[in-house]
């Protein structure tokens, strides 16, 4: 996927971010600070009206398949249910240098943060693979913390990829209709590390959602913010549904596999999962 000229303006994708930032609060996956969001925009997009002023920052990895392009990203320590409120005090604008090394932070006076995000190394690996294996010019990274997914990643018979996709898909006809390339698994990383970000990248290449497990989500999308946000929901849902049904001793069945396949036959959806 590609977006095609007329460009949509920046303030679209602000307003979307923001909106997208509400959503995962509503659905309790942004506690606190917790959560952040980075959208890549691959043609020149003008960001000083609204974010003046600039310093040089050394990016945690090279992107030099993102060079050129501006990525809108959460400030570390903000909050994501407070961007919609007040857009320039908790988002920046990273233009990435020739070269990929290094990119120039713009930001709005009254900014709230100092630094990006303190996933800044997954959401960049991630937009760099992406944009580099598909020549996107738009892509969309969310990562947030959903109680029940998060939960149930702590319950080893959830830790295996075929379990989880089973269980959770099984609760509402569109929910593979809307995952199609299932729910990736990575086990456990210290959040913020090198491990974390290759295995969310390798994760991220066979599907759009990925649990991190004992910790959070990362979705993306090359849409928009809000199909990745949607996404996050979707999955989530699938859990709350799980829970419950766990928490009642297990009464319900779920669509079988054959429901399910039957679905997919219908809505024309390739999926090796059931
Ligand atoms: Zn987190």
């Amino acid at each position: 996927m590609a977006i095609e000229p007329p460009f949509p303006e920046l303030d679209e994708y602000i307003t979307a971010i923001g909106e997208a930032g509400a959503r995962l609060s509503d659905i309790e996956a942004t506690e606190g600070a917790a959560g952040n969001i980075s959208v890549y925009i691959g043609w020149s997009i003008e960001v000083r009206r609204r974010f003046p002023a600039m310093e040089t920052i050394h990016l945690p990895l090279e992107v030099p398949e993102l060079a050129g392009g501006t990525l809108l990203v959460s400030g570390s320590g903000r909050r994501l249910r407070e961007i919609i409120l007040d857009p320039a005090s908790n988002l920046g604008a990273l233009v990435i240098d020739p070269g990929g090394k290094t990119g120039r932070l713009y930001t709005a006076p009254r900014h709230l943060f100092t630094r990006l995000t303190s996933e800044l190394n997954s959401h960049l690996a991630v937009h760099r693979d992406q944009v580099g294996l598909t020549g996107t010019n738009f892509h969309a990274v969310v990562h947030a913390q959903p109680l029940h997914l998060t939960y149930l990643s702590h319950i080893p018979r959830y830790q295996d990829e075929n379990q989880l996709n089973q269980r959770l898909l099984r609760w509402q006809p569109e929910l593979i209709v809307q995952i199609p390339d299932g729910i990736g698994l990575v086990e456990f990383n210290v959040p913020g590390s090198a491990a974390l970000m290759s295995a969310t990248v390798a994760s991220l290449r066979r599907h759009r959602i990925v649990v991190w497990a004992k910790h959070g989500v990362m979705s993306r999308s090359d849409l928009s913010v809000k199909r990745a946000a949607d996404r996050i929901e979707y999955a989530e849902t699938g859990a709350k549904y799980e829970c419950m049904d766990l928490s009642f001793g297990s009464p319900a069945e779920g669509l079988n596999a054959e429901q399910i396949r039957a679905i997919c036959k219908e809505w024309n959806v390739e999926q090796s999962i059931f």
